[in-house]
C-alpha cells in the first residue's frame, strides 16, 4: 500500500518517503504526492532526490502492481534507487496545478451541461468530456458564458467522504458513466461545488473556482449521432 497524501491535501507538492520496492513495475513508495494516471487525469511527473544528491527524474505515475501501490515510472537513463532508500518525491508542480485547474473546470463543464458524460481527458492546457446529448443540442457560446460566469463564483471545491452504502442509496451521485468512482474500505470519495456539482471523484482539485481562472470552448466534436465532445482550455496557462 502506498499512502495517497494527495488525496487529503492536493496541493502538497513534496514529502519524504522510503522506496518499498524497485522494478520493471516502477518503484514504489510508503507515501506519496505523486497522483496516479485514473480517472482521467494523468499521472504526475516530478523528481525523487536521495539524501546524497542522486536525483531519479520520474517521467510518469501509475497504480502499481500491488493493489493500492502507485509506481513511479523513472525516465530513461536514471540513477537506481534501493529499497529502504529514503528520498524526497517532489511533483512537476507547474503541470500538475494546470491539471487541478482542469480537472475543476470539468466538474464545473458537467453542471452546465445537463446530459451524461460518456468519456473524459485531462491535459495541462485543454481537457474535454464526452456528453450522450440524446435528440439535444448544445451551444458553444452560451456554455462558455455560463462555464466563466460560475467559475467566477468562486465557490469552494471541497472533498468528503460517504459510505459505500449512501452512494448506493443515491445512485443519480454518479454523473460520469465511464469513470468508477476509487472505493474501498467502505467509503467512497465526493467532490462538492456548493450548489452547483457533487459527484464521486478521486481526482485533484483547486479549492476554488476562481483558481482555474477564465477558459474558452475550443470546440464542440461531432462523436455520432448521439455523442457531443465538448473541449475546454485555460485561457492563462
Ligand atoms: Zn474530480
Amino acid at each position: 500500500m502506498t499512502e495517497e497524501l494527495f488525496r487529503h491535501d492536493a496541493y502538497l507538492k513534496s514529502c519524504t518517503a522510503r522506496v518499498t520496492a524497485v522494478d520493471a513495475g516502477g518503484i514504489r513508495l510508503d507515501r506519496t504526492v505523486f497522483y496516479p494516471t485514473g480517472g482521467g487525469q494523468p499521472g504526475d511527473a516530478g523528481v525523487l532526490l536521495r539524501g546524497d544528491g542522486t536525483q531519479v527524474v520520474i517521467a510518469d505515475a501509475r497504480k502499481g502492481p500491488e493493489p493500492g501501490s502507485i509506481a513511479h515510472v523513472p525516465a530513461a537513463d536514471q540513477p537506481m534507487l534501493a529499497v529502504g532508500d529514503e528520498v524526497e518525491a517532489v511533483i512537476d508542480w507547474t503541470r500538475r496545478h494546470r491539471h487541478m485547474r482542469m480537472h475543476t473546470s470539468l466538474h464545473v463543464l458537467c453542471a452546465v451541461v445537463p446530459y451524461g458524460v460518456t468519456g473524459g481527458q485531462i491535459g495541462d492546457l485543454r481537457s474535454r468530456l464526452d456528453f450522450d446529448i440524446g435528440d439535444g443540442s448544445l451551444d458553444k457560446d452560451h456554455i462558455a458564458a455560463r462555464l466563466n460566469e460560475l467559475i467566477a463564483t468562486d465557490k469552494p471545491a471541497v472533498p468528503r467522504w460517504i459510505s459505500d452504502a449512501e452512494l448506493a442509496s443515491q445512485p443519480e451521485l454518479v454523473r460520469t458513466m465511464s469513470v468508477k468512482p476509487p472505493s474501498g474500505a467502505g467509503q467512497v470519495r465526493l467532490l462538492e461545488i456548493e450548489g452547483i456539482d457533487l459527484q464521486p471523484c478521486g481526482g485533484t482539485h483547486v479549492a476554488r473556482l476562481g483558481e482555474i481562472g477564465p477558459v474558452v470552448v475550443e470546440k464542440i466534436e461531432n462523436k455520432g449521432k448521439r455523442n457531443r465532445r465538448v473541449v475546454v482550455a485555460l485561457r492563462d496557462p
